[in-house]
């Protein structure tokens, strides 16, 4: 069971609505990632990577063709499902999206928010661990707007692992970073997928962070071609 791939994608397809008709953006996708593996999904702009991130994420409605992530098929799966899948999935986009009015640890402790079994105190107990698990701990009581970016995006790496997550889908996490930060994010993302065993699948075009990866894989147009 735990040697089964962790997502599967099969004859994926997907397209959005665009003037009087339909323009097709995936065209038949299909892939296995290997549970702890960190997959990069390279591509240029409009290839379709953030369409195939969201699918996998549960954010966009499946239209045709399966996608099993953690062993839960997302075709049919039922609304209370889809929002279970979602949760166990961390999630990183281009720019952090943390939010202005509160501090780094309640940024943090947001996707705590949901859970019954949490309260306040082990929410925060749970967001100071991941904040110095991500080496950031001594920042947690300031405002995002007084981090750097590179800081910034770390905290949004410990608000994606604070769930224990088994997936983490990254959306060009070093797009807005410069070289230097661009680069001690994705090491951190490297290093916390092998520690806690988490499956990273993160889509880029930027082609100095590739050295990361267990696997590359490309996708032109909405197709994949394997490196
Ligand atoms: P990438 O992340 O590789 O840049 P996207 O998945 O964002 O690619 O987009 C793939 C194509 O689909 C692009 O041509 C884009 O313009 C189009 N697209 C993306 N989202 C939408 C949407 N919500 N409605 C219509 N077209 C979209
Ligand atoms: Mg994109």
């Amino acid at each position: 069971m735990e040697t089964d791939p962790i997502i599967k994608v099969r004859n994926l397809h997907h397209k959005y609505r665009e003037g009087d008709g339909f323009k097709e953006v995936l065209h038949g996708i299909n892939l296995d990632f290997e549970r702890g593996s960190i997959v990069i999904i390279m591509g240029p702009s409009g290839s379709g990577k953030s369409t195939l991130l969201k699918l996998i994420g549960a954010q966009l409605t499946l239209q045709s063709g399966n996608i099993e992530v953690a062993g839960h098929k997302l075709e049919g799966a039922s609304p209370k499902m889809l929002r279970k899948i979602r949760r166990d999935i961390g999630f990183i986009f281009q720019s952090h999206h943390l939010l202005g009015s509160i501090n780094v640890c309640q940024n943090v402790q947001l996707p705590l928010a949901f859970d019954e079994r949490v309260t306040a105190e082990s929410s925060r107990e749970r967001a100071l661990e991941v904040l110095r698990t991500v080496g950031i701990a001594d920042q947690a009581w300031k405002k995002p707007a007084h981090l750097s970016g590179g800081q910034k995006q770390r905290v949004a790496i410990a608000r994606a692992l604070v769930r224990n997550p088994a997936i983490v889908l990254a959306d060009e996490p070093t797009a807005s970073l410069d070289e230097k930060s661009g680069r001690e994010v994705v090491q951190l993302i490297k290093k916390m997928s092998k520690s806690l065993g988490v499956s990273v699948v993160l889509v880029t075009h930027d082609n100095r962070i590739l050295d990361i990866a267990d696997r590359i894989i490309h996708l032109v147009d909405g197709r994949l071609k394997e490196e």
